[in-house]
């Protein structure tokens, strides 16, 4: 027998079936997914430029044209994450040289300054702080200040829990010539955003949140007047996958044949169409008001435990989000250990700004219900009675 020229042997845990045990997601994503959405994942492939896959492309862009409300022709899913997403949005509307205005009010606006920095763009950021609601005045100062060409903030802060008010903020980059560029990874479906009345000029979000598909698909949608930035661009964007030009093409958007940029995820694209599809049979307003309700629900039945809410405005909650503070006594990584060992249930801690401060709950599309909020609750009575650090 000829000696194998093999010198690394087969994975053992290859070798043994694959184990994926049942959990509840109720942390800041990604959320369980539904039968139904399971099973359009799971259907057989067919080629990224067949017909149907096509038409599945064009279902999706009208699911995002009404999550978003918006009329935009540009608009389609990234293959990859809500940080692809983002990065596509910074690469594609800046160059070397803009100025980029970003809202800091926790981790999201931290990483979009990463990424306007990696750039070569001049990422000044306006701090804020965390937990609180309002976005100080200073914007209107860092608009006359900086004169940027793109401002970034999050619609809703995940790290935090808070829900950005958007109101006039679009109005208000227009009069200074500047682009809103929005992060709504954590709040789409979850809180009203509309991006036309907003005047937004660039929006994404992400797939396994409310719309509760697996992770990997971007939703994505530029306004005209981003749109003619980009064509204006005196050099190529810095990544041949992100380009929004062949993008556009390939998903439709500019009215050319489709030609072949990437072999699509053909099968997280099904997944996202059914994610929009029960979006949009459910309706918006009534996603908004099951995540608003549940989202009380919580908020009460938390207080009642004698927790202290982060976000103290009720306002500025983010519904798909909540957040409290760690309880004196207790170590958060305990109470998540015995959430999920006990209880098969995910929480998290903080991230970012927020480590060791919070603990954050996430109930976000399917995962939205009463009884995964009294499932939540009752666990966490669980864990205030077993997880007390005994004084030494
Ligand atoms: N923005 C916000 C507000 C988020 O909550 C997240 C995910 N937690 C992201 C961006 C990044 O998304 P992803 O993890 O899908 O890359």
């Amino acid at each position: 027998m000829a000696t194998s020229l093999l010198r690394v042997p087969p994975p053992q845990s290859l070798l043994r079936p694959l184990a994926v045990p049942e959990r509840l997601l109720l942390g800041p994503g990604p959320s369980n997914v539904p039968p139904r959405i399971l099973a359009a994942g799971g259907r057989q492939l067919l080629g990224h430029m067949h017909p149907e896959v096509l038409q599945v492309m064009d279902e999706i862009k009208a699911g995002i044209q009404y999550a978003f409300q918006t009329q935009n022709r540009l608009t389609l899913a990234i293959s990859g994450t809500g940080h692809c997403a983002m990065e596509a949005a910074f690469l594609n509307l800046l160059e070397h040289g803009d100025t980029v205005l970003v809202a800091v009010n926790g981790i999201w606006g931290q990483r979009a300054a990463d990424i306007a920095r990696r750039l070569g763009t001049l990422g000044t950021a306006g701090q804020h702080r965390p937990g609180d609601g309002h976005f100080p005045l200073c914007f209107m100062q860092g608009l006359v200040q900086h004169k940027p060409s793109v401002l970034f903030i999050t619609h809703g802060e995940s790290s935090t829990g808070v829900l950005q008010p958007l109101e006039g903020l679009g109005k208000l980059c227009h009069r200074h010539g500047c682009l809103l560029l929005v992060d709504a990874v954590a709040s789409l479906g979850g809180a009203p955003i509309f991006m036309d009345q907003q005047e937004i000029d660039v929006l994404y979000s992400g797939s396994q949140k409310v719309l509760n598909a697996p992770p990997g698909s971007a939703p994505i949608s530029f306004s005209n007047q981003a749109r003619e930035k980009m064509l204006r661009r005196k050099t190529k964007p810095p990544s041949f996958y992100l380009d929004m030009g062949w993008l556009a093409n390939y998903w439709g958007c500019d009215g050319e044949p489709r030609r072949y940029h990437h072999t699509a995820p053909i099968n997280s694209f099904f997944s996202l169409r059914e994610g929009l599809a029960m979006l949009a049979e459910l309706g918006l307003e009534s996603s908004w008001e099951r995540h608003r309700a549940n989202c009380a629900q919580l908020c009460k039945g938390l207080s009642d435990l004698g927790l202290e809410l982060f976000v103290k405005e009720e306002k500025a909650r983010l519904p798909t989000i909540t957040t409290i503070r760690v309880p004196e006594g207790y170590d958060w990584k305990d109470i998540i250990a015995f959430l999920m060992d006990n209880h098969a249930i995910e929480i998290t801690g903080g991230l970012g700004p927020s480590v060791g401060k919070v603990l954050r709950i996430g109930l976000m599309g399917c995962n939205s219900t009463s009884g995964n909020v009294d499932r939540v609750l009752r666990a966490l009575r669980d864990a205030l009675g077993c997880c007390r650090r005994s004084r030494l």
